[in-house]
């Protein structure tokens, strides 16, 4: 089936402010790969600028970075993807030969987000060369394609968690409930970890439990979550802290939670600038490791492939709800009030899915 000149997209035009337009379809050039989208997921990146906007998403453009499809036309040159293939892949990939890619921190590629690609809350996205070579993949029929579009946000839990050298550990906490914390709790309980969740908002807790959390705590119930941690703990502390909120004031408390010799993840984003301070004796004399982690790299998007073909990590739960592109609007503001995890944007409305299956 050729496909059509042009597609419906959501362009975000200003902070607040989504427009549904018709804008041409674009032609793949050499080593690209154009993909019909099936699925695509929101994200607290979309909803950061939705909200006030973001340094990394320009507007007005098309935006949306989560996805799966179907392969709708390929560039010249391109292997291993034919029209008509299921396909699951991420919206950045490494240039392989900057300062920190000849250092192998791909995470850290000084081009990554001059590449990245956005846009996937459309009926098609174009995907570069690079990304085609190294973080696209055929989909197995056996994940949806909700689920596949899983495979951004978990290959950067995915990142951290290995770069956390969690092998070690038993005891975890993941400090945060959202769609990242509940991610670690995926991909840790698939470690063998016992994981304590604190978080807010009951709809998120009771996603944790399905999730399987051993221990769920609410924070807006009050009360101290370094006694609460230290109690689960026999008075030590966890081994490991994920923190998955993005607050300093978390990033501060969370150097309690741990025990002795433990390490502080820090993996939710605070706004560059802000200041953070830590007891030094905790640090040299409890002999504390904290750290910063930030994106992946394409080995991480391949074992996030792998937990989620295999069936270890099974992100249905996160699942909040379904909507088509006119509603992309409605998803984020519902996301905003705090109600839902993550949502899943069909480019068809829910009307054309309801008469097509
Ligand atoms: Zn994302
Ligand atoms: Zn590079």
């Amino acid at each position: 089936m050729a496909q059509p000149s042009y597609m419906r997209a959501c362009l975000l035009i200003k902070p607040g402010k989504i427009q549904l337009a018709q804008i041409p379809v674009p032609l793949p050039g050499p080593g690209e790969v154009l993909v019909r989208i099936e699925a695509a997921l929101t994200c607290g990146t979309d909803v950061k600028a939705f909200r006030r906007g973001h340094p990394m998403i320009p507007m007005p453009a098309v935006f949306g970075h989560e996805y799966a499809g179907v392969v709708a036309a390929v560039g010249d040159g391109v292997e291993g993807f034919s029209v008509g293939l299921e396909v699951m892949g991420v919206h950045s990939a490494p240039c392989g030969n900057c300062f920190y890619c000849r250092r192998r921190d791909f995470q850290l590629c000084e081009s990554l987000m001059d590449s990245k690609v956005l846009g996937s809350f459309a009926e098609y996205l174009l995907l570069p060369e690079r990304v085609v070579r190294q973080n696209l993949f055929e989909k197995p029929p056996m994940i949806s394609f909700a689920e596949a579009a899983f495979l951004e946000p978990l290959a950067c839990v995915v990142h951290g968690i290995r770069r956390s050298g969690v092998e070690g550990a038993r005891r975890v906490a993941v400090i945060g409930a959202g769609p990242i914390g509940l991610l670690h709790l995926l991909v840790l309980k698939a470690h063998g970890m016992e994981v304590l969740v604190a978080g807010r908002r009951k709809s998120r807790l009771e996603a944790a439990l399905t999730c399987g959390a051993d221990r769920v705590i609410d924070t807006e119930e009050g009360g101290d979550l370094r006694t609460a941690i230290r109690n689960w703990t026999d008075g030590y502390g966890v081994d490991m802290v994920f923190e998955c909120t993005g607050q300093p004031s978390v990033w501060q408390d969370a150097i309690w939670y741990v025990r002795k010799g433990g390490t502080l993840v820090l993996f939710g984003g605070c706004a560059p600038g802000s200041l953070v301070s830590y007891d030094a004796g905790r640090l040299h004399y409890d002999a504390i490791t904290i750290l910063g982690v930030f994106h992946f790299t394409p080995a991480d998007v391949l074992e996030a492939r792998r937990l989620l073909v295999e069936g270890k990590v099974v992100p249905g739960p996160l699942i909040s709800g379904e909507y088509g592109l006119e509603d992309v609007p409605r998803a984020l503001e519902r996301l905003i009030s705090g109600d839902g995890i993550k949502f899943v944007i069909y480019p068809g409305t829910v009307q054309e899915r309801k008469e097509l299956s």
